[in-house]
């Protein structure tokens, strides 16, 4: 069977993810269970699971009142078991955990904070990467090292060209507008922004973006980018020295 994924903007710029399969209903990252209450009485539906990516309370926010409500199992990092709101279920990245006929593969993505996942489904090319792999952007290292990012990162860069990224945040416009600042010249970011413009300009989402998309406008997935690293000044560095200054110049943008 296959899934149904709809998005439902929470707080600010926070999107937490509906994703449906038969009588199954998992709620990815809800920042708050209002929003999700509401999206859920749309459908008439029932959750029955909770998926967080990280403890961030802008992604664990809804978990008690939602698990309280519908008796859903909060699945999450299973490194990370004490800040996890009432987690029921902790994976890692050697066990498959399935929802309903789908294998989903936990990838574990240090760095943002120490015990990050995504939720990866295969089958569907869908990934859940809460805030380490954004549209156009990555997460800021609050728990980890910029070499732990660039290995978490290549590990999602690892995924099918076509697997869609479902990210925490609706960050891309502001991504955008750093990213052309160390890459000016990359005609797929320029293309890029001119639809992210639109969209936004209307209101809309611009996610779920892709791997393919990523690869070819997400700065902090291009360290081996000659114009990148004409305008960092480090031709000759290191893949992971690259990241680390562009992830420096992004935090103080
Ligand atoms: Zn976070
Ligand atoms: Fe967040």
């Amino acid at each position: 069977m296959s899934l149904e994924i709809e998005l439902v903007p929470c707080l600010k710029d926070n999107y937490a993810y509906l994703v449906r399969e038969g009588g199954l209903c998992a709620v990815v990252d809800p920042s708050e269970a209002a929003p999700v209450k509401a999206a859920l009485a749309r459908h008439g539906g029932k959750l029955t699971h909770i998926l967080n990516t990280h403890h961030h309370w802008d992604h664990t926010g809804g978990n008690l009142a939602l698990k309280e409500e519908f008796g859903a199992e909060v699945v999450g990092p299973g490194k990370d078991r004490e800040r996890i709101a009432g987690l029921d279920v902790g994976v890692t990245e050697d066990a498959l955990w399935q929802f309903g006929s789908h294998q989903v593969r936990v990838l574990e993505i240090p760095a943002h904070t120490k015990s990050h996942i995504a939720f990866v489904f295969d089958d569907e090319r869908a990934a859940f990467t809460g805030d380490t792999l954004f549209a156009m952007g990555c997460g800021r290292l609050f728990e980890g090292t910029p070499d732990m990012m660039w290995s978490s990162l290549s590990k999602l860069m690892k995924l099918p060209d076509d697997t869609r990224i479902y990210c925490g945040h609706e960050y891309t416009m502001s991504n955008g507008r750093f990213a052309l600042t160390v890459e000016p010249d990359n005609a797929d970011l320029q293309a890029r922004m001119r639809e992210v413009e639109s969209l936004r300009a209307k209101n809309a989402p611009t996610i779920p973006s892709t791997i393919a998309l990523e690869k070819k406008t997400n700065p902090f997935l291009r360290p081996n980018s000659a114009e990148i690293r004409r305008t960092l000044g480090l031709e000759k560095a290191s893949d992971v020295e690259v990241f680390a200054e562009t992830r420096r110049r992004k935090d103080a943008f």
